[in-house]
């Protein structure tokens, strides 16, 4: 059980995920969690840093999906400026929002990577669907009430991970 919210891997940011280490590990897609993964909450515009990292990934045709619990109107206003496509409403940790980004990029789901910053919703979906995840650190620390809740229960989580695996530590990159 524990295992379903183990990450593939952790890495501090998505920004340091290029295309070479994609490569290497046969990953043709990447999902995306968007709040405090992609963009801080209260700079919806995402920081150059971002925008650099999204044309990286254009240049190597690696699609780059979002699939979001938030609204449709929320993710699409933010989605059309960084020219993303998206699934909102994905009910993570469902597997459905998962199986509809690769159908929609016509990528197996075990080449796909979900990025995140939640290993109840965003790690735990991935687990469930049968993609690779990768567990970032949040942009900012401070969250809504509900988050506030799932980062509770998270560090019990990662507390029980650390006793069986210690080797669990930040790195700046999937190698
Ligand atoms: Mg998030």
């Amino acid at each position: 059980m524990l295992n379903k919210f183990k990450p593939t891997w952790m890495v501090e940011s998505i920004y340091h995920i290029t295309p070479e280490q994609l490569e290497k590990n046969n990953i043709k897609g990447v999902l995306t969690d968007l709040d405090n993964t992609l963009i801080a909450w209260n700079n919806p515009e995402g920081t150059q840093e971002l925008k650099d990292w999204i044309a990286l990934m254009k240049e190597n045709a690696i699609p780059v999906v979002i699939i979001s619990n938030n609204s449709d109107k929320r993710i699409k206003i933010i989605a059309d400026k960084l020219q993303l496509s998206y699934v909102p409403r994905s009910m993570k940790p469902s597997r459905r929002g998962y199986i509809k980004a690769a159908e929609q990029l016509q990528i197996p789901l075990d080449q796909c990577l979900m990025v995140g910053d939640q290993l109840l919703t965003d790690v735990f979906g991935a687990n469930r669907a049968g993609v690779k995840s990768v567990w970032v650190m949040p942009i900012i620390n401070s969250d809504g009430w509900n988050t506030r809740i799932n980062r509770f229960f998270e560090r019990k989580l990662l507390k029980r991970l650390l006793k069986n695996d210690p080797g669990m530590i930040w790195r700046k990159s999937l190698d």
